[in-house]
């Protein structure tokens, strides 16, 4: 039997990768997104779809979708530091309020559940790699709190659901991802970096540049969710790609993928910005069989062209 898969934040950069693949997996995808930080052209080829239905709604509030529902994913949250600071209420608000609607809508349909959680749950770590059973690090009062309490509290709310209501749950701690679909002005360091490369303006490198991330394309990012969502996991696994590098490697690596002759520049680090980062992946690769594919090297070069795309139309827009 076809199934049904609600996605909250599926107008969002992952969500609306997660609308296009489960559609594509024949699914009933219904995307509920109140676009605060998504966008309606990220779905907009799948309107005509009979296999696809795009609610504009604040899921924060009282969630009904009628009819059977299988599978609930939620990914709607301001997901970058520049997001996440300008919306700390909402931020706050789609973390607690909206993770219990969803995980409430969940157990009346009887359907499984993945919250989308986040490597933000570790903070600046003192342990690195980050296994799932580290507990994290997090400044609770400092400005990257709103997002890293937030999704800490969903993972609470979403184990009592599975302890005490039983409900099927899955969570999935992704770390860095590029891709398709991010904008040139979410703030993060990679469509920022595309950006200023592409346009020829200085890259901004947050403090010395050594801080590491580590970045797993959407592509790996997707199947690895898919698969947990398949799976009979309810503890946390991590989702990103191990490949470490530092924020001023990444920089460089842009520039020279670009062709850019822009030079880079360094401004203040943001506060309690996370000196390393990167998954211990080991869960996954034992209870999902999922590893990343794409070389990050490989990944920044499938990437260009949606940013050049991007650039060029912002270029457009400027000049009418
Ligand atoms: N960063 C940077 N320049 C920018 C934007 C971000 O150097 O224009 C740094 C940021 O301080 C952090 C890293 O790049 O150390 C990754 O930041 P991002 O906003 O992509 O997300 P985070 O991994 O911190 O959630």
């Amino acid at each position: 039997m076809q199934q049904r898969t609600v996605i909250t934040g599926g107008a969002g950069f992952i969500g609306s990768h997660l609308c296009d693949y489960f559609v594509e997996q024949g699914h009933d995808v219904v995307c509920l997104d109140d676009l605060l930080t998504g966008a309606a052209s990220h779905v907009e080829h799948l309107l005509g779809n009979p296999n696809f239905t795009f609610i504009h709604y604040d899921v924060t509030e009282y969630i009904h979708v009628g009819g059977r529902v299988d599978n609930v994913l939620h990914f709607a949250s301001p997901a970058s530091p520049v997001d996440y600071l300008e919306y700390p209420i909402q931020t706050l608000k789609v973390g607690a309020l909206g993770t219990h609607k969803a995980l409430g809508l969940a157990k009346s349909k009887d359907a499984r559940f993945l919250l989308a959680s986040t490597s933000e749950v570790y903070g600046d770590p003192q342990r690195h790699p980050q296994p799932e059973d580290y507990w994290g690090n997090v400044n609770p009062v400092g400005p990257r709190g709103v997002y890293d309490e937030a999704k800490r509290y969903a993972e609470a709310l979403t184990m009592a659901y599975h302890r005490y209501h039983g409900v099927d749950t899955r969570i999935a701690r992704i770390f860095n991802t590029y891709g398709p679909r991010m904008r040139l002005y979410d703030g993060r360091a990679l469509p920022t970096f595309f950006r200023q490369a592409l346009m020829g303006n200085p890259l901004t490198v947050y403090g010395d540049g050594s801080q590491t991330r580590s970045f797993c394309h959407i592509q790996d990012t997707v199947r690895g969710i898919a698969l947990l969502l398949d799976s009979d996991q309810h503890d946390p696994v991590n989702i990103g790609n191990p490949d470490e590098l530092t924020i001023r490697e990444l920089a460089d690596e842009i520039v020279e993928i670009t062709c850019s002759d822009s030079e880079i520049v360094y401004q203040p680090l943001p506060e309690d910005d996370p000196q390393v980062r990167q998954p211990d992946i080991t869960r996954a690769r034992q209870v999902l069989g999922w590893e990343p594919r794409i070389d990050r090297r490989e990944g920044l070069r499938m990437v260009l062209e949606y940013f050049q795309r991007a650039v060029n139309q912002e270029a457009e827009q400027q000049n009418r």
